[in-house]
């Protein structure tokens, strides 16, 4: 695609401008901010180029990789995620606290500037996520897929809530689907329906971010007689030079126009999208009605949890994993009827039982036995 800018080849994920940047920071230093960001499963042999793409000898556990996008969430400040805040008992009295460990890893001004990039595949005309869009909410997300198919998976949050959702088998094998990545799909489903009834949200902007209006072909600062220009955020002091290949004075940075969204409140419509196996159209009848079934539940489930999310009307100071969403007790409830319930086979009742022991996470994401590199190229 020849020359691209860092936003570019993040909304359409390309490979190999990701490459050349972890030459230029090297992979050690690239690792320890992925071990502050909370990482544990790096070996010796990831100190590599192939880093750029997640080519891992050992994969990444799901929860890991929620810890890791929570940091940028949080502006910068890593928190150890946990399953619970605190036990109490029948009396009220705390008998343990959860106890989170936190440092921060980098500033708020580069955690801004990492949001507003991530903010690119969903919002991007060529965006790899645009089905993530929430309307009214800031959706920073990135999609991932290795080689073969084996893994997808899609890493994203709001100023609310992060969610990492990883799709694939215990032993690699192809993953078949059509046309939509369905880690992705599944993220979208899950966030849009936890963030139904929320006030629109936009990332918080800290002091010491500076915009600028940037000329398309050349990367740096516009100058009038550049025709393909776009708004970046940079930390005061990093902005590029003006732009050498066409004529003019600087141009000022427009200002964006997204403030007046937010005041609005997102509505989900329930209207999933489809896992879509790759098969023949003859079961779409079948479809139609379990979609039907699924969108009744669905309504049910808001129902039950209405009061909860009335109560929030402003994104939190700490951003949440939905690991730690798990806990209110009327989603424990929610819990219980699925484990309850008959339809369900003995593996659903291992998956949704909240013992929250790390276990089927670990397992889940983890490719120790084949150590699958990442392959970027295509996506969806
Ligand atoms: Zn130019």
């Amino acid at each position: 695609m020849g020359e691209i800018t860092v936003r570019r080849a993040l909304e359409s994920s390309q490979n190999i401008p990701f490459v050349e940047m972890m030459e230029q920071i090297t992979p050690k230093k690239a690792i320890s901010y992925l071990e502050k960001m909370g990482i544990t499963s790096l070996t010796d042999e990831d100190e590599s180029l192939a880093l750029a793409l997640g080519g891992l000898q050992n994969g990444v556990t799901p929860l890991e990789m929620a810890s890791a996008y929570a940091t940028i969430a949080n502006d910068g400040i890593y928190i150890e995620p946990t399953f619970y805040s605190s036990i109490v008992d029948s009396r009220g009295r705390t008998v343990m606290n959860s106890n989170q460990e936190k440092r921060t890893v980098f500033s708020e001004q580069v955690a801004y500037v990492l949001k507003k990039l991530l903010q690119q595949p969903v919002d991007g005309t060529y965006g790899t996520a645009t089905y993530c869009a929430i309307p009214g909410i800031d959706v920073a997300a990135k999609t991932g897929t290795t080689d073969e198919n084996y893994d997808k998976w899609l890493c994203g949050f709001t100023p609310y809530y992060t969610a990492v959702a990883w799709f694939g088998f215990d032993q690699n094998e192809t993953i078949k689907y059509n046309s939509q990545n369905p880690a992705g799909i599944m993220w979208a489903n899950v966030m849009r329906s936890i963030h139904d009834g929320f006030s629109g949200a936009r990332f918080y902007q800290p002091s010491r971010i500076v915009t600028a209006e940037i000329c398309e072909d050349t990367g740096k600062i516009a100058r009038t007689g550049c025709t393909n220009t776009y708004i970046e955020y940079f930390l005061q002091g990093t902005e590029p030079s003006q732009c050498t290949k066409h004529s003019g004075s600087r141009v000022k940075a427009r200002e964006d126009n997204e403030k007046e969204e937010e005041n609005i409140i997102y509505t989900d419509d329930n209207n999933d999208l489809e896992l879509n196996p790759d098969e023949e159209e003859e079961t779409n009848t079948e479809v139609q009605n379990g979609n039907n079934v699924t969108n009744e539940n669905i309504q049910n489930e808001n129902t039950q949890n209405e009061d909860i999310q009335n109560e929030v009307g402003v994104p939190p100071a700490q951003n949440n994993t939905v690991a730690n969403d798990t806990l209110p007790e009327n989603d424990v409830v929610d819990e219980n009827e699925i484990i309850d319930s008959p339809e369900n086979d003995g593996n659903e009742e291992i998956n949704n039982t909240p013992t929250g022991d790390g276990q089927i996470d670990e397992e889940a994401g983890n490719n120790e036995e084949n150590g699958t590199e990442m392959v970027e190229s295509e996506e969806y």
